[in-house]
């Protein structure tokens, strides 16, 4: 029997099953897909504080830094320059198969290309090849199916529109690399957003994303978003779809011996989709603890969502923001033209205060992780 067995090898799953192998437990990793996706199904945008954790210098991963964003709420468009932070845009399937080879020389047994077909609790795990695995504690870090959480009775049903569908293009065309550019609403992407993320001046991300349940041609919407960034000159190199929890977080991340993490525990920015931070954070957090637990250095995983607890408010008060502006179109104009007005004056007015509420949060994140781990650092 394993100590800790995860499901899912992307952000949340890597991430905790190097932890747990670093803390000394025995850890398995199965992943459905034999190698991480070529174009990353990801628009790869973090702010540079987020990515601390994945030491991108260090590792040599390509990124590019940008500090100016526009955006775009029914044909008014608004800059925001940052000070002293910087957007970046990183090559997230350099990083993807890195956390593979990390979880690896930690010591993790990967089993890539392998599917989870069943869990039964508490222990076993039968994969697609029949095979069955035993564990301690398991992760599920799935990603937005909840495969383990759906198997152990957890309420994993998303409306249609709390799962954000996206669409997104890898583009060539002329850009200026230094913005950020993104559009809510209409005309291309209804109560959603749709946006740009130069890797650099030749290439781009541009994709959209929608509340699900609407009737919408997201290929046409994407089509026309694109023609109108690069004034028609412009070649596709890849497109992808996929979806993003865009719903409350679970209440309860732990039942039993299961805990929940990223994309599974619904803890993607139910705003903007963004959910690498809380994958890396929330998974390194729960390879540490099932790790502790399962060699008898603490007494429960309830450290886990007691950590949890404080993001799983925020992102809960989000949430509800999101369905109070999103009941008409007059609603979700005013109220977004109005929060994205404050941000931008406090942004003039007080022009560190959002920047170093940025770093707070990151560092708030790292320090947690170092109260429990000496390098809190994935990737080194
Ligand atoms: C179009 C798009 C753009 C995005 N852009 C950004 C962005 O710019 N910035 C940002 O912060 N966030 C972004 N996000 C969100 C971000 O990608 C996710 O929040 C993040 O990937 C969550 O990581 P995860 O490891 O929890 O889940 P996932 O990345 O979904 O990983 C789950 C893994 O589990 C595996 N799996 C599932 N079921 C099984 C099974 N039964 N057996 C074995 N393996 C299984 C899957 O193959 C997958 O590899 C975007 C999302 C989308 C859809």
């Amino acid at each position: 029997m394993f100590d800790v067995v995860v499901i899912g090898g992307n952000l949340a799953g890597a991430t905790a099953a190097i932890n747990a192998a670093e803390i000394g437990a025995s850890a398995v990793l199965v992943e459905r897909n034999k190698e991480p996706f070529s174009q990353a199904h990801c628009g790869e945008m973090l702010i540079d504080t987020e990515a601390e954790l994945l030491n991108l210098d260090k590792i040599g991963c390509a990124k590019n830094e940008i500090n100016t964003i526009k955006i775009n709420i029914s044909s008014k468009e608004k800059t925001f320059k940052l000070k002293t932070r910087r957007i970046i845009i990183f090559d997230r399937n350099f990083v993807e198969k890195r956390l593979l080879k990390e979880a690896e020389k930690s010591g993790v047994k990967l089993m890539l290309g392998i599917h989870m077909r069943d869990f039964k609790p508490p222990h076993e795990i039968i994969l697609d090849n029949n095979e069955i695995i035993k564990g301690k504690i398991i992760i599920d870090a799935s990603g937005i199916a909840c495969q383990v959480g759906r198997r152990v009775g957890l309420d994993t049903k998303l409306k249609p529109k709390s799962i954000g569908v996206c669409i997104q293009s890898r583009v060539q065309s002329n850009f200026d690399a230094n913005i950020i550019k993104s559009w809510f609403h209409k005309p291309y992407a209804p109560f959603g957003y749709a946006w740009l993320f130069p890797l650099n001046e030749k290439i781009a991300n541009i994709g959209l994303g929608v509340p699900g349940g609407q009737k919408l041609d997201l290929a046409k919407l994407l089509k026309s978003y694109i023609n109108d960034m690069t004034n028609g000159k412009y070649k596709i190199n890849s497109t992808f779809r996929a979806c993003v929890p865009s719903a409350p977080p679970m209440n309860r991340l732990i039942k039993d011996n299961v805990l929940i993490t990223g994309d599974a525990a619904r803890l993607a920015h139910p705003l903007s989709g963004g959910g690498i931070r809380n994958a890396l954070f929330s998974g390194s957090l729960a390879g540490i603890i099932a790790a502790k637990y399962s060699l008898g250095e603490i007494s429960s995983l309830e450290p886990y969502q007691d950590t949890m607890q404080t993001k799983i408010l925020r992102l809960g008060k989000e949430y509800n923001f999101k369905c109070k502006i999103s009941k008409n179109e007059d609603i979700f104009l005013r109220n977004f033209g109005m929060a994205i007005s404050t941000i931008c004056l406090i942004h003039r007015l007080f022009p560190n205060f959002l920047e170093r509420l940025f770093t707070k949060f990151s560092e708030r994140d790292k320090l947690i992780l170092e109260s429990y781990k000496e390098s809190p650092f994935i990737l080194k």
